[in-house]
């Protein structure tokens, strides 16, 4: 067992696309070895909050640490593999298989650009490890969304990363891979993995996360599962009175 490391520092983080903020006094940091679950409306700012993690977007006020770097200047991207919203957006035209995008996690390790049959093997250990090595040769395109979203896992267990940040990756994906995709993160962070994991059904969140964050705009809760449902964080957060599991759109 290695130290546990920070991995993810915000202090006082502010944030707006426009003049007005969209994230306020947001302050957090993320463990080595955490399974930490973020809930909030539509609109509330986890999307961005895990962008500005990321050093995608840069605070207005407050700051950012990625591994202990600024999120902008860090290098070694392949530490984090990050499943954005919506994935089958930016993968609607590749024609390369499974196997070449998993593949692709390993292009960080590989001397001068140059894969091996280790990194080849490294591939697929980590499509055997989500459950996915009879799908090697189909198309990245042809999966169906749970699949893809194991493809992506796959190719950030390939790059050997240390975290995992997801934003909703079970949209759009069925009730039953569902339930087995998050006992494949459980899995994960049993063996050490660090997953963020931005989540719309609270209950899903509840039972798998070892910590809750819920925010909306600004931060209503952060702490242990079982002392979130005693708390008024969730009725806070979402304006309204909703129970436990129940998915809410705010209108
Ligand atoms: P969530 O992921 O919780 O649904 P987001 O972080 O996507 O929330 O969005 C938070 C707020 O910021 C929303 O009001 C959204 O409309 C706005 N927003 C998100 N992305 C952009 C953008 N690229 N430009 C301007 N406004 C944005
Ligand atoms: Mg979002």
């Amino acid at each position: 067992m290695t130290a546990t490391q920070t991995l993810i520092e915000l202090e006082d983080v502010t944030f707006g696309y426009t003049a007005s903020s969209v994230l306020t006094d947001i302050s957090l940091d993320v463990e080595s070895g955490e399974y930490v679950g973020i809930i909030g409306p539509n609109g509330s700012g986890k999307s961005t909050l895990m962008q500005l993690m990321l050093g995608l977007h840069t605070p207005d006020s407050g700051t950012v640490r990625l591994f202990g770097q600024s999120p902008r200047a860090f290098v070694e991207r392949e530490r984090v593999g990050y499943v954005a919203q919506d994935v089958t957006e930016n993968t609607k035209e590749m024609p390369i298989t499974v196997f070449e995008v998993v593949l692709m996690g390993r292009f960080p390790h590989a001397g001068f650009g140059r894969l091996t049959e280790a990194d080849r093997d490294h591939a697929r250990e980590a499509l055997r490890t989500v459950g996915i090595e009879h799908l090697a040769d189909r198309r990245i395109t042809k999966l169906s969304g749970g699949q893809r979203q194991r493809a992506y896992i796959a190719r950030a267990l390939a790059g050997e990363a240390d975290l995992l940040v997801l934003d909703e990756p079970t949209v759009g994906v069925d009730a039953e891979s569902v339930e087995a995709f998050f006992d494949l993160l459980d899995g994960l962070n049993d063996d050490g993995m660090t997953v963020l994991l931005v989540e719309h059904d609270i209950g899903a969140v509840l039972e798998h996360a070892d910590r809750v964050v819920c925010l909306n705009r600004q931060l209503y809760f952060d702490g242990p599962p079982e002392r979130f449902v005693e708390t008024d964080a969730l009725d806070k957060a979402y304006g309204t009175n909703i129970r436990r599991g129940e998915e809410v759109t705010l209108a």
